[in-house]
């Protein structure tokens, strides 16, 4: 720019699958003169793998009141400065919306390099309306706010995407299925992941196969909007078959699931035994 200052860069990285890296997130990554990372321990695996040797730098909720202006004074001097959180979008649920306003404020260039969103990467193979939505991220911790916040969008005419930690899934189910009413809903768990898994069905429906199977890992609940009885389509059940059975968990295997994450996963998606699936794992080899 001629005006001498250098550019914010909001840069995506992946949500679990380094191959959703882009071009050209890699090629400003490089350019810049410093990467303003969430947890530079975590970026520097990342910046590793893609042979990236710009310096890093810590930007994140503790330090970002004081770390904002130093970072505006560098782009002010001239330097291109990139912003990465841990994962997916800067500045979505995550670091980065304070220093978009104050780059703003002090009159320098600030230009998203996108890529993934783990809230719009659950909606789009959800099933359910992509038509409006709304995203909400994490709700308040606490019950009784969480509770009052839901109230505020019982009556919302939009598909709802709500981010949780494992440790809070199931209250956090609960509460929606008491607010909002037994909806279908949508879990896409470990998204882009070896174990990514869609479970599709309602609100109750999610409580009871999480208190069966201890949420892992990262997920996203995506919940029909209000009056959305028939966004989601009726999933036709495949015939559960010994031979289906056995080429489901060759399948995973193959895609590099091991074999026991493999039983444990058709077992559960399928609501069979797992000695059965165990059994005829077995008899494949
Ligand atoms: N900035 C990120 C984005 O653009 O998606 C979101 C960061 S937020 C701190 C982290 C939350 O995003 C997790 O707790 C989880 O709810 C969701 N998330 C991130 N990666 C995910 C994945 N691979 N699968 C499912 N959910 C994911």
């Amino acid at each position: 720019m001629s005006d001498g200052y250098g550019t914010l860069y909001l840069c995506a990285t992946p949500i679990g699958n380094l191959g959703d890296m882009t071009f050209r997130a890699v090629e400003i990554l490089k350019k810049v003169s410093l990467i303003a990372a969430e947890d530079t321990r975590h970026t520097r695996k990342l910046t590793s793998h893609f042979d990236i040797h710009t310096p890093l730098t810590s930007y994140h909720e503790h330090n970002r009141q004081t770390k904002g202006p130093e970072l505006v004074a560098k782009l002010l001097a001239g330097q291109d400065v990139a912003v990465v959180s841990d994962a997916g979008l800067p500045g979505i649920s995550d670091p980065g919306e304070d220093l978009v306003r104050l780059a703003i404020q002090a009159g320098v260039r600030v230009t998203p390099i996108p890529g993934a969103c783990a809230a719009l990467t659950a909606l789009m193979a959800s099933g359910l309306s992509t038509r409006g939505f709304q995203f909400v991220g994490f709700l308040p911790k606490a019950s009784t706010a969480r509770r009052k916040y839901l109230q505020t969008l019982r009556s919302q005419p939009e598909t709802l995407l709500f981010y949780e930690s494992p440790h809070q899934l199931i209250k956090t189910l609960e509460d929606l299925s008491a607010v909002l009413g037994d909806r279908q809903a949508v879990i896409g768990r470990e998204l882009t992941k070896l174990h990514e898994e869609f479970c599709r069905t309602t609100l109750s429906g999610l409580v009871v196969h999480f208190r069966e199977h201890p949420p892992r890992g990262e997920f996203v609940i995506v919940v029909a909007r209000h009056d959305g009885a028939q966004d989601m389509p009726e999933q036709t059940p495949p015939e559960i078959t010994d031979d289906y059975i056995r080429q489901e968990v060759e399948r995973r295997v193959a895609g590099g699931a091991n074999k026991k994450d493999a039983i444990r996963m058709i077992a559960s998606q399928w609501g069979l035994s797992r000695r059965r699936v165990y059994q005829l794992a077995l008899d494949s080899g």
